[in-house]
């Protein structure tokens, strides 16, 4: 292969790069992708870039919050179960009806949670404060034109006094037009969706979900639900990391595994290119004779381009010691080529493609959060001198217990972890009750 084509960085091939200055590498390259108007509920998750002003005040008119009796105040003043107010019924007032009626003097309406407070009303009786509008023979009536918008006409007995505007939610209370409903760099979760919704907002201007196109490599690999030859295995690393990019937040396609051809490989990822914001690849990163990314991909950079190509490095970690980064194609999509045992690529990807993921996103918090534990744990655990390593554990109120050994083909034991174990490079051993630094896997 040619090396004048790879990422030019002045680093020799021998040079072991930090997790961090990996990562770096990475964040400084991925940037936030540009905004554009989507359907409200298309910007879940999204990333709000605009200031968004109330246009209209919320409530937009001064409504009941409870059924009852909307009435004048002097007419139920000193109200009592053996005093009742009695008082004519002039109508319904239901939510989203047209014209309200009017209530005069020794008049209540029936008024239901939600329909605006009538003219002439000043306040609200619950209609646990009264008969229901049922007493004195005004049962009949009352079911014989309950089905009638204008229909609960007769009497209501009403047993106890209430101030102004009792039960009244008023107009703007909530929000009044011209306020800020959500700042730029909002999250949009279902809590802003339901305040846009409720403002009247249909689309908004936000940076959409990456698309992430996940490719695994290996001709030994098979789909699920289909026989295993001999020498074969299932895919779970296109499954996994496919999951993975979508809890992250982006729109993730799975493409099924490629062979260990170069060739294949080149024109699948060129093929991939038109729907990808950032590509990632899995296995075939190492020196061995089926190296296939690292054959198909040395290759691709533009030699007048600096910084176009992918770099293949060796960083000081593990699991996850091979890693391929960098930029693809005409509009230098990103590209990380993750190596391929299962748990290295996992551990990879929340490394380092999470982050990659939610930088494209323009989320401010872009790395899973950190704390630290104490070990819980029988004997010490041993790490590679030089080498930052991240071991599967469960966390539960500030303990951390390892599952499964550092072995990076357990997967059984990553489905039950939830959290990473991080050993420094300078730590070769840790003993039970330490304080470890835990990332926390969510
Ligand atoms: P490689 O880096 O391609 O040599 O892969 C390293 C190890 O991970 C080998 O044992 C592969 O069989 C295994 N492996 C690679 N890709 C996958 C995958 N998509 N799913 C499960 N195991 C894989
Ligand atoms: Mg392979």
């Amino acid at each position: 292969m040619s090396s004048a084509a790879t990422r030019v960085t002045g680093q020799d091939q021998d040079h072991l790069w930090t997790v961090t200055e990996h990562l770096e590498d990475i964040l400084t390259t991925v940037h936030p992708l540009d905004p554009i108007e989507l359907q409200l509920l298309d910007a879940q998750g999204c990333v709000l870039v605009e200031d968004v002003t109330v246009p209209v005040s919320l409530p937009p008119f001064d409504n009941s919050s409870m059924d009852g009796y909307a009435v004048r105040v002097t007419d139920v003043a000193g109200a009592s179960e053996e005093f009742p107010a009695v008082l004519t019924v002039v109508g319904d007032v239901a939510a989203g009806q047209g014209e309200p009626l009017h209530v005069g003097p020794g008049e209540a309406a029936r008024i239901m949670t939600g329909a605006p407070l009538p003219p002439g009303a000043e306040t609200v009786v619950p209609v646990e404060w009264t008969d229901g509008g049922l007493g004195e023979g005004a049962a009949s009536r009352m079911r014989a034109h309950s089905t009638a918008p204008e229909g609960a006409t007769g009497q209501v007995r009403i047993h106890r006094p209430a101030p102004a505007r009792a039960h009244v939610r008023a107009e703007g209370s909530d929000v009044k037009a011209g306020d800020r409903a959500l700042e730029a760099g909002s999250v949009l979760g279902p809590p802003q969706i339901a305040l846009l919704a409720a403002i009247g907002r249909g689309t908004v201007r936000v940076r959409p979900r990456p698309r992430v196109v996940v490719l695994s490599t290996g001709s030994e690999l098979v789909q699920p639900d289909e026989q295993l030859g001999s020498g074969q295995i299932y895919d779970s690393n296109s499954f996994a990391l496919t999951a993975a990019a979508r809890d992250a937040g982006a729109i993730a396609y799975r493409v099924g595994a490629v062979a260990d051809d170069a060739e294949t490989l080149r024109s699948t990822i060129e093929d991939q290119l038109v729907r990808a914001d950032l590509l990632v690849t899995t296995g075939g990163v190492s020196v061995g004779a089926y190296d296939v990314v690292k054959e198909a991909l040395e290759s691709v950079g533009d030699e007048d381009e600096p910084g176009s190509g992918i770099e293949f490095r060796k960083l000081a970690m593990q699991p996850g010691k091979p890693q391929g980064f960098g930029s693809i194609g005409p509009d230098h999509t990103p590209l990380l080529a993750l190596p391929g045992n299962p748990v290295s690529s996992y551990v990879s990807f929340e490394l380092f493609v999470r982050p990659a993921i939610r930088t494209l996103m323009g989320l401010d918090d872009v790395h899973r959060p950190t704390t630290t534990a104490i070990l819980r744990t029988d004997k010490a655990l041993t790490s590679p001198t030089g080498r930052r390593q991240f071991l599967r554990g469960r966390y539960a109120d500030g303990e951390v217990t390892p599952v499964g050994g550092a072995g990076s083909h357990l997967i059984a034991a990553l489905a039950h972890a939830d959290a990473l174990i991080v050993v420094p490079e300078s730590v070769e051993s840790v003993e039970p009750g330490t304080e470890v630094e835990v990332v926390l896997l969510g």
